[in-house]
């Protein structure tokens, strides 16, 4: 696994606990709005996967879990092995994800080394493409969407109001189904993309207002 870094204490990236958070190195899609996007570039890792343990066992003490994101932490086939020493110091793991590997999503599910999975939805399948910028699977991702919901779990779209309309956001809306958390968050501005983002929070909220069945909320 390439570790390019990590936040030692944070409240708000595994909601309700005090967690840990490792961002891997590399990631095979190129999303226009990608607010990590240093960590695209597939290239070694800062930190060797041995300090890394170092590092979580230092604060296993003081932290409930740890949060793998990246990058895109399941492009690393020794995430599994990471996850096992991880379990070894008793902690939870959530796991944030685009989709994109859903045989290892199954694996680490499987062996009961994952406690959440946040997974990115970004948009209705056929305008996939425009956002993320790169070659995937749709079915590979419906497969894992399908494997997401049998744990605990959110999926999450961020929005920008020049790639995504509010029709599209009802077409993700069913593909997250009523039993499923759904975060919508605002795409800020980037180096990369400066587009001006015609959401607001108000606008997102007046949207989910029609959507009483579903378990929608705006994340900042
Ligand atoms: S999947 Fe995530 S890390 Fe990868 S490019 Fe998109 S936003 Fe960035």
């Amino acid at each position: 696994m390439e570790i390019a870094g990590f936040t030692p204490f944070s409240t708000i990236d595994y909601e309700g606990f005090l967690s840990t958070v490792i961002y891997t190195q590399g990631c095979n899609w190129n999303c226009i709005f990608c607010h990590n996007y240093h960590l695209i570039p597939r290239k070694k890792g800062n930190f060797s996967l041995e300090d890394t343990i170092n590092f979580i066992e230092k604060r296993k003490t003081l932290i409930d879990g740890i949060v793998i994101s990246g990058g895109e932490p399941t492009l690393h086939n020794d995430l599994l092995e990471f996850c096992k020493e991880v379990k070894k110091l008793k902690l939870l793991i959530k796991l944030d994800t685009n989709g994109t590997n859903p045989n290892l999503l199954n694996s680490l599910i499987q062996e009961r080394l994952i406690d959440y999975i946040a997974m990115d939805i970004k948009a209705p399948f056929e305008k996939y493409k425009k956002i993320i910028r790169a070659k995937f699977s749709v079915e590979k991702i419906k497969k894992s969407i399908k494997i997401v919901k049998t744990i605990p779990h959110e999926f999450r779209t961020t929005v920008h109001s020049a790639l995504l309309n509010f029709k599209d956001l009802e077409n993700v809306l069913q593909i997250v189904g009523k039993t499923s958390k759904y975060y919508i968050q605002l795409a800020n501005p980037t180096e990369r993309y400066d587009v001006p983002n015609q959401y607001t929070k108000d606008s997102l909220k007046e949207f989910i207002k029609k959507y009483n069945e579903f378990s929608i909320k705006i994340r900042a």
